[in-house]
């Protein structure tokens, strides 16, 4: 169990210490890559010494976020001592995959917004009412006392953009748009972001031209899936945006990707009007929120497939 603080605590606690390593959950995506980055303009700022590190390649989509290039794999760089390990975005110890092993810190402290958290921090801050951890993030840069600048901004404003999927989402909240604007006012510039999001590189389009004749429909057009096989996986294709195709078909409640990132390993997105998926994800060890989880089952697509849809055909 984790000791429960309020923002203002980790914000007090933060500040009593000097050396930080912060780190997101693997499989990054804006907001955790987002709020990671942010929080290290902070700190610095602050005058605190910062490491960054994540056990997975950062997605060349998000590429334009400053410092970006500043993030470590733990394999690089065993025994990093530090005062604190924050980890950011990530609901469970085993989504931060070997920085755990990697890092001697005094103390863990996790500031999230995942439903399904796990407490597996000494020190949590956690907000399921919060879009996005980078609007947690948002706060807590004020309480730190710096002054955020252009680069500090743009990196929440693409955590909040993204886990709210363009203010469209209904975990969008008055105090999201509230953390948006503020971003805005800081330097943040809302027409560059979602350009440098919304710009594709033609692989992943030609990927998705695929992908899409793979969509099928089961439980009388309740549940949409698509498919990556191994044949057409390739790592170096962000294939992020492929499941809101899924979505948005009338009569679906939830949409599944099933990607082969490995012959007997494949990962899982879910999105949903209405059922848990959070709870299907977390069944399988994985997690996320009601409406988008997701989860690794280590079996070949066709089983993990069989298995996954007879749990949402169950769960409808
Ligand atoms: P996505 O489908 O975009 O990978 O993930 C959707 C949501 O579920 C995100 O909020 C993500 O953090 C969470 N999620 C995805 N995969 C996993 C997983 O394997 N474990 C946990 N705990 N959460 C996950
Ligand atoms: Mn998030």
């Amino acid at each position: 169990m984790s000791k429960n603080c309020t923002l203002e605590e980790i914000a007090v606690l933060l500040l009593e210490h000097d050396k930080f390593v912060l780190c997101p959950h693997v499989s990054p995506d804006g907001d955790a890559l987002g709020s990671t980055l942010a929080l290290k303009i902070a700190l610095e700022k602050a005058g605190k010494k910062v490491m960054l590190m994540v056990d997975d390649d950062t997605p060349k989509a998000f590429g334009f976020l400053p410092q970006i290039e500043t993030f470590v794999k733990p394999d690089e760089c065993a025994e990093t001592e530090a005062d604190l390990l924050v980890v950011l975005d990530a609901s469970s110890l085993d989504r931060i995959g070997k920085v755990v092993q990697a890092v001697k810190a005094k103390a863990i402290v996790n500031i999230d917004h995942h439903i399904s958290n796990t407490q597996f921090a000494d020190y949590l801050y956690l907000n399921t009412e919060a879009a996005a951890t980078a609007e947690i993030l948002c706060s807590l840069v004020e309480m730190l006392g710096v002054e955020p600048d252009k680069d500090l901004a743009t990196c929440l404003y693409t955590g909040i953009y993204t886990d709210c999927g363009s203010f469209r989402f209904g975990n969008t909240t008055p105090a999201t748009m509230r953390a948006a604007a503020k971003l805005l006012e800081y330097g943040a510039r809302p027409n560059e972001i979602s350009d440098a999001l919304g710009t594709h590189t033609r692989a992943n389009i030609e990927m998705l031209a695929k992908v899409l004749q793979t969509l099928s429909f089961y439980n009388n057009g309740a549940v949409s899936v698509i498919e990556i096989n191994n044949d057409l996986y390739d790592k170096d294709v962000n294939t992020d945006n492929f499941i809101s195709f899924a979505r948005y078909i009338e009569g679906v409640d939830v949409a599944v990707l099933f990607k082969a990132v490995e012959p007997n390993v494949t990962r899982v997105s879910m999105r949903s009007q209405n059922t848990d998926v959070a709870a299907i994800a977390l069944s399988f060890g994985g997690g996320g929120h009601i409406r988008a989880a997701g989860c690794t089952v280590e079996l070949p697509l066709a089983e993990a497939k069989l298995k996954v849809l007879d749990a949402i055909g169950k769960a409808l």
